[in-house]
């Protein structure tokens, strides 16, 4: 296929999602020309007015919408919609039908984003990324003078995709961890080979499930249930009534931040995350700081 390219580099983003509309504000102004696939008009009123005015409605997957979004002469398609898998189609379909140079696909499930790494599909997986942050700032809290770092006591609160995929990591790096989650089905996320911890079936949000998942020795404190509130008050609670030395949270609204770290509370917010890594990705295609042209 002959690729005719404008002189700015064209990205299409696909989905106005948390994620979608993060890489729209910071990549818009940044050298290239976005055309953003909203799923409806609600969402694409979230965009920032200049770009929701341009923005195309509907599925990303028509083959129509695929035309009027110029896949055809893209250098760069995301799809960030909330489908792991019609993110995947999509990307799949950019680089093997419209031959787009950079493609890549949001997948939340760490599962899915590994079977899809392996079809060759740049992927970026929240929960991974997430993971790896928030193991990159415990090692930077307990750094010793000397390698190896000692064993830590790690509280982690919330199973999902977020906290067993952390649970594993720090079990399989050789730490005493502990999992609260409310819903015991969520701790059969727990992999049977490497999480070798302790699992406490009750809602964080009691000091006696704290007390029993052994919150007065432990080192280190991560909430990540899927609400903000309950990670603010769970990271509280452990900093001030048990003195654990560190705390950390998961955060969806990234509005809380300054908030949390004034509290003390070292928080990671996965949208910021994931839009990161998809910066990162058009960074390492386009050499250029922000993935511009
Ligand atoms: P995910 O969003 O997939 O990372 O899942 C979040 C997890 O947090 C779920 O397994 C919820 O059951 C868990 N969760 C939410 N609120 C609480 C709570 N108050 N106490 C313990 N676990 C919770």
């Amino acid at each position: 296929m002959v690729r005719e390219r404008e002189s700015a580099r064209q990205i299409v983003l696909a989905g106005c999602t948390p994620i979608g509309l993060g890489l729209a504000t910071r990549l818009d102004g940044n050298g290239c020309t976005l055309r953003i696939i909203a799923r409806t008009f609600t969402r694409a009123l979230l965009l920032p007015a200049a770009l929701a005015d341009d923005a195309l409605v509907g599925d990303p997957l028509e083959p129509t919408m695929m035309e009027a979004a110029g896949l055809d002469t893209a250098d760069a398609l995301l799809a960030v919609t909330n489908h792991d898998d019609g993110n995947a189609a999509l990307a799949l379909a950019g680089a093997r039908l419209f031959a787009i140079p950079l493609v890549a696909a949001l997948v939340e499930d760490p599962i899915r984003a590994d079977a899809y790494g392996n079809l060759g599909l740049a992927v970026v997986c929240t929960e991974v990324l997430t993971t790896a942050e928030f193991v990159r700032r415990a090692r930077a809290c307990f750094r010793p003078a000397k390698p190896p770092m000692k064993s830590l006591a790690i509280l982690i609160v919330g199973c999902g995709r977020l906290g067993s995929h952390l649970a594993n990591q720090m079990s399989a790096d050789g730490h005493a961890v502990v999992v609260v989650d409310r819903d015991d089905t969520a701790l059969s996320r727990l992999s049977a080979e490497v999480f070798s911890g302790y699992r406490v079936v009750g809602d964080a949000a009691e000091p006696a499930v704290l007390r029993r998942a052994r919150i007065e020795g432990a080192d280190l404190v991560i909430a990540t249930t899927d609400d903000d509130n309950t990670n603010l008050m769970v990271t509280l609670v452990a900093r001030r009534v048990f003195a654990v030395p560190h705390v950390m949270a998961r955060v969806y609204d990234p509005q809380r931040e300054p908030m949390y770290r004034e509290l003390g509370i070292d928080c990671v917010c996965p949208t910021l995350v994931a839009v990161d890594g998809f910066c990162a990705l058009l960074e390492r295609a386009t050499g250029r700081r922000g993935g511009g042209a």
